[in-house]
């Protein structure tokens, strides 16, 4: 007897799950007009926030790379890469034209919470300690003349107001950091300081988004590059733009010279496919009303929005059986990586599924349960890869507006990096599937979009050579 009234309990609640994931698929579905709307409205406000400061969700930043890396460049130089939940520092030796790359190095570190939430004295004394003990362990292939400061590039992975290619002012954090005292300075002013502090002889030469270090680091292996994005922690892309099609510079439109632009499209908003799991995340965000792109395809917040609706399936159809798992209540303790493992798992009973569901819900789990968590990350993984894709064929079709057939009649290379596109398969076929859904056969053959690993930490080293004080 127990054991029916068990079953038909539990029949009972995949049904009000079901009822539940019907009603995500349906808000969160991303047919082929919302795709195309979002490509559209990227591209529009594109313009606007080339227009003038201000004149869009989107800032369209000028990065102040309008020199991109040749090849020649040589000596040794550092990177320091702070965006996420790590920071990385590295060296490269670059031997020029012919040898390249002689030689890298790098170290990781991650970041403790608390710093997240602390000073910015504390934050960048942390990162400035962490590059000390870097330099010392300096030798082998590295090579600094002697009487010369060594030269780094900063990649600073938040929005920053460039105001020159080695200052910019913050302009607010995302992504969770909620350090005290950054924004409105010039963060470059703020790690030099903590250098003086630490006694370490280095001098930022360059700073740089990581979307723009990825684009210049993929540039410099390949010319075909001209569009870079992130999709990580948060997301953001990056393009190769005309100097003249950027109204706010008031330069003449006849001049011919590139520059690199970040969009910052982690704060677009317009026309989303959004449902109330969403809308609940944001309000109860550090940064409600902000970042409502990053908050929709981001690795920092896909985890957060499934658990919202494993949460929600617990309540009201209790899922998981009477009682709600209290670390299922937990912002943030399902995380993206454990949405892309339940994605894997390809074994009959999804054994891999359930043992992650026992974690965060406490629960043996039957095959039916099982099913409907992997639709609901497949539901939010999908929206996020092709909302993705769709941002990337915004980009390029305001190239193509502007270039009359240069982008998409020849090889055009988007460079990728972060984590949640380099780990979550899944994701990725998604995003393409969207690009090539929106170009069709025929353009999208030529549209290579490319993983590069790495690529924004060789690239602000290269733009920190490239911008050294030291004559080639
Ligand atoms: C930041 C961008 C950054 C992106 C990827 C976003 O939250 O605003 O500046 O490029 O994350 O790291
Ligand atoms: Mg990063």
């Amino acid at each position: 007897r127990p054991r029916v009234v068990m079953t038909v309990r539990s029949s009972n609640a995949v049904s009000g799950a079901a009822s539940i994931l019907t009603k995500l698929q349906r808000d969160c579905a991303t047919p082929l007009p919302v795709l195309r709307h979002v490509a559209d409205a990227m591209t529009a406000d594109m313009r606007a926030g080339l227009q003038a400061d201000g004149g869009s969700d989107l800032k369209m930043i000028l990065s102040y790379v309008d020199a991109l890396p040749t090849g020649n460049e040589k000596g040794l130089f550092y990177a320091l890469d702070l965006g996420g939940t790590n920071f990385r520092v590295l060296r490269v030796q670059l031997g020029g034209k012919d040898e390249r790359v002689i030689a890298t190095e790098f170290e990781q570190v991650s970041i403790p919470q608390d710093l997240m939430f602390g000073t910015s004295e504390e934050l960048f004394d942390f990162i400035a300690s962490g590059l000390a003990k870097f330099a010392l362990k300096e030798a082998g292939k590295f090579h600094l003349p002697k009487g010369r400061t060594r030269e780094l590039g900063f990649t600073f992975s938040f929005p920053v107001k460039q105001t020159s290619i080695d200052s910019g002012i913050l302009i607010k954090w995302t992504k969770g950091f909620a350090v005290s005292g950054t924004a409105g300075k010039d963060v470059v002013a703020c790690l030099n300081e903590a250098m003086i502090r630490q006694g370490l002889n280095m001098r930022v030469s360059a700073l740089v988004n990581d979307a723009v270090g990825t684009l210049a680091g993929a540039q410099y292996w390949d010319d075909d590059v001209m569009v870079a994005v992130i999709l990580g922690t948060g997301t953001n892309a990056c393009y190769v733009e005309c100097v003249g099609a950027i109204p706010k510079l008031n330069s003449p439109p006849s001049t011919s010279a590139k520059t690199i632009v970040s969009t910052e499209w982690g704060a677009f908003s317009n026309g989303l496919p959004l449902s109330e799991f969403d809308r609940e995340m944001d309000s109860e965000s550090i940064n409600p009303g902000e970042q409502i792109f990053e908050k929709t395809i981001s690795g920092m917040y896909l985890g957060e929005i499934a658990r919202r609706v494993l949460l929600r399936m617990a309540k009201d159809a209790r899922l998981f059986g009477d009682s709600v798992p209290e670390k299922l209540q937990m912002p943030f303790s399902l995380r993206t990586p454990d949405i892309c493992a339940i994605q894997q798992d390809s074994s009959k009973e999804f054994e891999h599924v359930g043992s992650i569901l026992y974690d965060v819900a406490g629960e043996n789990s039957n095959l039916s349960v099982r099913k409907i968590v992997i639709d609901v990350c497949d539901t939010i993984a999908k929206r996020g890869g092709r909302l993705a894709g769709a941002g990337i064929v915004g980009i390029l079709q305001k190239m193509e507006e502007d270039s009359k057939g240069v982008v998409f009649g020849k090889r055009t290379v988007v460079a990728m990096d972060g984590g949640l596109y380099e780990h979550y398969p899944q994701y990725r076929k998604y995003l393409q599937d969207a690009v090539t859904e929106l170009l069709g056969p025929d353009i999208s053959k030529n549209i290579v979009i490319e993983h590069s690993k790495d690529g924004s930490g060789i690239g602000a080293a290269l733009l920190a050579a490239t911008n050294s004080m030291y004559p080639h």
